[in-house]
Formats: C-alpha cells, structure tokens, sequence
C-alpha cells in the first residue's frame, strides 16, 4: 500500500533516529532527527564559545604573568635600595663612632662623602 507517494516526498518516512532512537521525518537520507541536529550544532556553538573564552582567559592570565614580572622587578629594585641604604646607615654610625671616639680627621672626611652619597640615594 503506496497510494501516499506525494505526501510521502513531501514529508520523507518515518525512521527511527539513530542517535536519540526517537522516530522522526526523514528527509532524503536523513538518519538523525531535526532535533539531535539542533543539538548538535547548539553544542559546536558552546564549545566554540568556551574556545575563544578560554583564549580571552589565557590572554588575560598572559598579562597577567607579565605584570607580575614587572611588579617582582621593581621590588627586587626597591630591596636592593632598601639593601643599600640601610648599609649606608650602619657604615655612617659606624663612622659617627669613631669620629667621636678618635676625633680623626679621616673618618670625618670619610664621613663628608658618605654623606655626599647618602644625598644621591636620598633622591
Ligand atoms: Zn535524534
């Protein structure tokens, strides 16, 4: 019994997908329903989407990365400041010591540069 063959080209034949095994229309060779398509092409856009997110974050992490660089180089420069700084002091009150204790004219030239060089660092 193939008395329906116009409706039947219209609307293809019933078939059993072959994904979700649920029966559908098929169209032509169409072996799996309109709705797994959909889901298909709803889940390439998803990972598509999760893809160029994740290139967003790793480019975000990337910059990230290169700030904290850039933060860890200008702390080492500090600290090596504060390093030689803090030696500048302790040699000044050394000197300050011997000035008082000797009265030596040397350290208090010794200390008149020092002093020079603690300006520079100062600035
Ligand atoms: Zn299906």
């Amino acid at each position: 019994m193939s008395g329906n063959d116009k409706n039947g080209n219209l609307l293809g034949e019933l078939k059993a997908c072959i994904k979700c095994k649920n029966p559908f229309m098929a169209k032509q060779k169409q072996q799996v329903c309109d709705n797994c398509i959909k889901l298909e092409k709803l889940k390439q856009e998803l990972s598509q989407g999760v893809n160029s997110w994740k290139i967003k974050l790793e480019g975000s992490i990337k910059e990230m990365e290169t700030e904290v660089k850039q933060i860890q180089s200008k702390k080492e420069i500090f600290l090596e400041r504060i390093k030689k700084r803090s030696a500048l002091v302790n040699k000044s009150i050394d000197l300050l010591k011997k000035i008082n204790e000797s009265q030596d004219e040397k350290y208090i030239e010794e200390y008149k540069a020092l002093f020079e060089e603690m300006k520079k660092e100062g600035s």
